[in-house]
């Protein structure tokens, strides 16, 4: 018996050691930040949650720890979980990335992967300490087409609170180097599209209904305090 609990003991501290080399690849390497988003994957090639890029309670008090808790650790998990189980059945796309798998997914798989997506680039984009304006080339576009940043906070602020349902708004940018404010349903991700998304807003309501219950618009006035635009200047000129 002795050989074999020895050998039994030996499998699990492969097993334990694998486990912690793991964890050590999660927790000190993000994949999804510095925009490398969802381009790399875990080494058993499946999605990964990447760490929040500042403490749960520092978009505060804008966003509630609460929300964030429970809509990164609760909503996003569960989408990339969803993705997880359901790339098994479509072979294809198993092992892909997942701006990859938004692409070339349709029907449930694309509502999860699309607000896996969503979401890791939605969290990406804000921080405690923000740049609250844009600058370069970005706030060239924007002033060019709006006037001001002033003008197209409003005109973004407009399609948010004018977005019937749950969905998104997008500020995305076309291959001339225009940009376009776009309200899109559901999951709706614009990646499908022409256009480069440089931000995307959450309007469903668990993004705010616990701090702000029905207050749409003054949830969306928040946000422009801990949306960092030095994240969207270098997704603009990416
Ligand atoms: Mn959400």
């Amino acid at each position: 018996n002795v050989p074999i609990k020895i050998n039994y003991q030996m499998k699990r501290l492969k097993q334990i050691t694998i486990v912690l080399v793991l964890s050590g690849f999660i927790f000190t390497q993000n994949p999804y930040a510095q925009n490398n988003i969802v381009k790399t994957k875990s080494e058993n090639s499946e999605i990964v949650l990447p760490p929040l890029p500042y403490a749960e309670n520092e978009l505060e008090p804008y966003i509630s720890a609460q929300t964030v808790m429970l809509h990164y650790g609760k909503h996003l998990k569960g989408y990339i979980d969803n993705v997880n189980r359901l790339i098994k059945e479509i072979s294809n796309l198993e092992g892909k990335d997942l701006e990859t798998i938004v692409k070339q997914s349709e029907g449930s798989l694309y509502n999860n992967a699309a607000q896996a997506w969503n979401h890791i680039f939605y969290f990406d984009a804000f921080s405690p300490h923000a740049q609250h304006l844009p600058s370069g080339n970005l706030e060239k576009q924007i002033n060019k087409q709006w006037g001001n940043f002033e003008n197209f906070k409003t005109a973004f602020t407009n399609t948010a609170n004018n977005l019937f349902g749950s969905g998104w708004v997008w500020l995305i940018k076309n291959k001339n180097g225009t940009l376009d404010i776009i309200g899109e349903s559901n999951a709706g991700n614009v990646l499908k599209g022409n256009g480069k998304p440089l931000l995307g807003v959450d309007i469903w309501e668990h993004a705010y209904y616990l701090d702000y219950q029905n207050r749409r618009a003054e949830h969306i006035d928040g946000l422009w305090n801990i949306i960092d635009w030095s994240i969207v200047d270098r997704r603009y000129n990416e």
